[in-house]
């Protein structure tokens, strides 16, 4: 740890030597969850998942996971449970279900996109339980998570970290580590609320191009060539350009992580009048039914 940023990368390797084998659970094999449980598998790791809809188990049951038909039946095996759900309230309904269940020095990550009091509360709640709680959401969408090159945002007590480095390891390039329950879900709020906004001001800007009489692959090759655009708008200019908004980050989730951003800036009396708009605009785009749509549709709803 370095003190003056109280943080710090680690590569893959650096924690190798602090290989455990735990018992590991997952629940919530979604579009992420179900591709960071296989690269759990490949490296060896003895996993049990649950799913709500346990059809989506199959490919990591062939792969040699096992799969309990419960929350509690999981939680029951395990000594360490990774969630990677929707939303707070599923978060806090599920954690309700496993932690009485865990044995006392279990550990919790919750890598789902959640607010920090949130997390907090997690935090205060696994305590209660005898059982360590990290968050750690995950910089990087589908095609980083089924690579194992994610970025978790971790936040917790440094020797719980380090025990839980390996896996985390399994599943991302890198971690940063940032000592304190709800530091992990302070820094995903600034990326995602970053990622909302680029994303409309981008098609914006795109939008005026065309407006002006511009070609749009040509306004897309020199926006993306700029500094002042976000590399995201890099990888995604092809996509745009073909209306290709095939889902790798539903843009409900974004909507979502919008809303927990404002309201975390209201906890903390913060005015985000830019982004107060930008909801608006991801409103507009799910009231249109983009909601199961790439969050990048929102380039459907602003281009003329
Ligand atoms: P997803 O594909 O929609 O998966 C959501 C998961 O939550 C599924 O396992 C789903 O179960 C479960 N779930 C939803 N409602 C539930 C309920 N009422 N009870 C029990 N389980 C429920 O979403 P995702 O893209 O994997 O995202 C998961 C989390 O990661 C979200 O917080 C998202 O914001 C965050 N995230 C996503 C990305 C991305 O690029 N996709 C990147 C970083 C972070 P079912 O399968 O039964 O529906």
């Amino acid at each position: 740890m370095t003190e003056k940023h109280n943080f710090c990368f680690c590569d893959p390797y650096t924690f190798a030597l602090n290989k455990i084998d735990m018992k590991i659970g997952f629940i919530g094999l979604g579009i992420m969850g179900s591709r960071m449980a296989s690269n759990l598998i490949k490296a060896g790791y003895d996993l049990t998942v649950y799913n709500r809809s346990p059809e989506k188990a199959k490919n990591l049951i062939d792969q040699g996971a096992k799969l309990s038909s419960t929350v509690l039946e999981l939680a029951q095996s395990t000594d360490i449970i990774f969630t990677m759900l929707s939303t707070p309230e599923v978060v806090n309904n599920t954690a309700k279900e496993f932690l009485p269940a865990l044995e006392k020095g279990s550990w919790w990550v919750d890598c789902s996109t959640v607010n920090p009091s949130f997390s907090k509360k997690m935090d205060l709640l696994a305590k209660n339980h005898g059982v360590h709680f990290i968050d750690a959401p995950v910089a990087g969408s589908k095609a980083p998570a089924e690579h194992g090159e994610l970025l978790f945002l971790a936040g917790g007590k440094e020797e719980d970290l380090s025990a839980i480095a390996p896996y985390f390891n399994a599943m991302g390039k890198k971690t940063l580590y940032l000592n304190q329950a709800g530091n992990g879900t302070n820094m995903k709020m600034l990326i995602n609320l970053m990622l909302a906004q680029s994303m409309a001001t981008f098609a914006e800007a795109v939008s005026l191009g065309k407006g002006m009489g511009l070609d749009e692959g040509l306004v897309l090759n020199i926006l993306t060539a700029t500094p002042v655009v976000s590399p995201v708008m890099g990888l995604l200019k092809d996509r745009l350009l073909n209306r290709d908004f095939d889902v790798n980050f539903p843009l409900k989730w974004i909507h979502k992580d919008i809303m927990l951003a404002l309201n975390t800036a209201s906890e903390v009396n913060v005015a985000m009048p830019s982004l107060e708009q930008t909801e608006e605009l991801f409103k507009n785009a799910l009231d249109a039914n983009l909601g199961e749509m790439d969050f990048s549709a929102i380039y459907k709803s602003l281009i003329v």
